[in-house]
């Protein structure tokens, strides 16, 4: 599938769900705002992963080809993990006499989740994978998190770079 219909995918479902929480607690706008936040944005950990490995120097092709995660070896993605849903889903529950709270926090958790379920049937990775504690005991790993296939395209991708 192509990147960009993948983040279409990914932004649609993201408003999708922030108009689902905007219109029940009676703030379409900031339900938007945090649908996108929650369901779009959490992609910006690819950008972080970036900056981890370049520092500060940006080259959007790079960025665009994956370098930093060729070049590294790792996959951290800090913002993808399961574990997040849980925890906004009781912070949710702590808040639930303030209804902006509440409705922060599930939009957050129910955006994020549908982000991560999408990203497991568009790329096909196992549901251990989205795991941070997973991916942390595989000291984020890529070859020990990729099946070998996988891990064998990116082998072929960074010879095709030169990399
Ligand atoms: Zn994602």
């Amino acid at each position: 599938m192509p990147l960009t219909l993948h983040l279409f995918i990914h932004f649609a479902l993201a408003a999708l769900i922030g108009y689902y929480f905007g219109r029940r607690f009676n703030h379409i706008w900031l339900g938007l705002i945090l649908g996108i936040i929650g369901g779009f944005l959490i992609d910006l950990d690819h950008v972080l992963e970036y900056f981890l490995f370049y520092g500060l120097h940006f080259n959007f092709t790079y960025f665009i080809e994956s370098r930093q995660f060729l070049l590294t070896d790792k996959i951290r993605l800090f913002f993808h993990a399961w574990e997040y849903f849980p925890v906004l889903l009781l912070i949710a529950w702590l808040g639930r006499r303030q209804q902006i709270l509440k409705m922060v926090f599930l939009t957050l958790a129910f955006a994020g989740l549908i982000h991560l379920i999408t990203d497991v049937v568009i790329n096909g990775y196992s549901l251990p994978y989205y795991s941070i504690a997973y991916r942390a005991q595989h000291h984020f790993s890529a070859p020990e998190l990729l099946s070998p296939a996988d891990y064998q395209q990116n082998l072929d991708y960074k010879q095709e770079l030169g990399i």
